[in-house]
């Protein structure tokens, strides 16, 4: 059993860290209050290579695992720029392609994944539908050699900065009952596919919005893999690298907010010549909050391991778990930099208030922590279903 990273491994850690703190929080921010995206970092992390790290070398990848991934999602959010389309688009889509698509489309829709060029975003849930996929109402029927898809998607991130979305919808003849989901690569320019964005309370300059597929004609080529079949088993490939990434994402976030909060309280003096941080008050909740975002870390790498040597069931396990301590960490670490910055910890300059959206979404996207705890129940503790 080792914890250290590779050589190869370290250097991108540091090297992502190094462009991460380049640009900053305040980077972030401003970019999220005009309305606008991060537009320069992702196409300079995408000529460097890290948008493309789990991407295969033969399509412009760097060869590695959601290991690497995971790296570049931690370091840009432990710089403060936590990247939501990095969850989406090279560690879902591109997934999802590199494992279940056809030749074609790998060769067609990687090498833009992996320079940044290219983004390609998810569209799963359904107003209706809500955490229950089986519920599923996006339709998608053979019309000749096309299909018609139909349907509502709701908070669909990135749709506005993507090429692509790529649809989860139920083939209609499965109306026996049994779900037979199928993945559609739509272009967010197709005839019939409109949307609307969704206001919400998080400091992002990445977006969600209702979708809204009204007889959407796509070639029978948009079906990803080569039939019907590989509907089920790709929709599973991209959920453990989904939890894995977006659970890095909540450790970088959370050390992010301590590092702010423990370089304030050892500075800041209000009563004679103490730091509040000597106070045990201030410093043992940062303290406890630095405990589970370390914990979190180790779930994380543990998950990663075992995606990266294709354990793909133990995976699902430990990217659940690391998930729900990722998030849960997250959330406790930026609550307690704020109470620890004071009033300064609701200002925009020192940069904590502003997470606390993102990182109370993280404990609700892209699967609550409810639906973690019913997974951990059933497939770790054998208990029943309830529902
Ligand atoms: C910022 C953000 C970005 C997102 N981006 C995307 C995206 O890019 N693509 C995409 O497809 N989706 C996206 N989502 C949607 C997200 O995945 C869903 O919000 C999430 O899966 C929960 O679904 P729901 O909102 O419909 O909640 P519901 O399913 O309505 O659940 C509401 C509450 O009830 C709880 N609950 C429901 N059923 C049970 C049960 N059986 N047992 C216990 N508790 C239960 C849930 O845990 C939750 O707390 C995003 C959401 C947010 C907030």
């Amino acid at each position: 059993m080792t914890f250290d990273l590779t050589p190869e491994q370290d250097q991108l850690r540091d090297a992502v860290r190094a462009l991460g703190r380049r640009y900053g929080h305040g980077y972030f921010v401003e970019k999220a209050k005009a309305g606008e995206h991060t537009t320069e970092l992702w196409a300079e992390a995408g000529r460097l290579g890290y948008l493309g790290v789990n991407i295969p070398t033969e399509y412009g990848g760097g060869g590695g695992g959601i290991t690497e991934l995971a790296i570049v999602c931690e370091e840009l959010a432990a710089a403060g720029c936590p990247l939501l389309l990095l969850v989406v688009s090279p560690a879902i889509a591109a997934t999802v392609i590199n494992r279940h698509g056809t030749e074609e489309q790998r060769k067609r829709h990687l090498p833009g994944l992996a320079d940044g060029s290219q983004k390609i975003v998810f569209a799963i849930t359904e107003p209706e539908a809500g955490s229950n996929f089986h519920r599923l109402g996006t339709v998608a029927r053979r019309d000749g050699d096309d299909w018609l898809l139909n349907g509502r998607k709701c908070y669909i991130s990135g749709v506005d900065e993507a090429g692509h979305v790529l649809v989860v919808a139920r083939t209609e003849d499965a109306s026996t009952g049994k779900l037979k989901p199928a993945l559609f690569l739509v272009p967010t320019d197709a005839a019939g596919l409109t949307r609307s964005k969704l206001d919400m309370e998080i400091v992002s300059p990445e977006n969600q919005f209702l979708l809204y597929l009204d007889d959407v004609r796509v070639p029978a080529d948009a079906l990803v893999g080569e039939s019907l079949d590989a509907g089920l088993p790709a929709l599973f490939a991209g959920l453990n690298p989904e939890r894995i990434t977006v659970a890095a994402m909540g450790a970088g976030t959370g050390r992010y907010a301590i590092e702010r909060a423990s370089e304030y309280t050892a500075t800041r003096k209000v009563w004679g010549g103490r730091s509040i941080g000597s106070h045990q008050g201030v410093s043992h909740p940062l303290a406890h909050a630095a405990v589970q975002v370390e914990l979190a870390r180790l779930m994380i790498q543990k998950a990663a391991t075992l995606y990266d040597s294709g354990r793909d069931l133990e995976a699902g396990v430990a990217g659940n778990m690391a998930k729900y301590a990722a998030g849960e960490a997250a959330a406790l670490a930026v609550d307690t930099a704020v109470q620890a910055l004071g009033g300064a910890g609701m200002t925009t300059e020192y940069g904590v208030a502003t997470l606390l959206g993102a990182v109370r979404a993280g404990r609700i996207a892209p699967v609550s922590r409810e639906m973690i705890l019913n997974f951990v129940a059933q497939h770790v503790l054998g208990q029943d279903k309830s529902y």
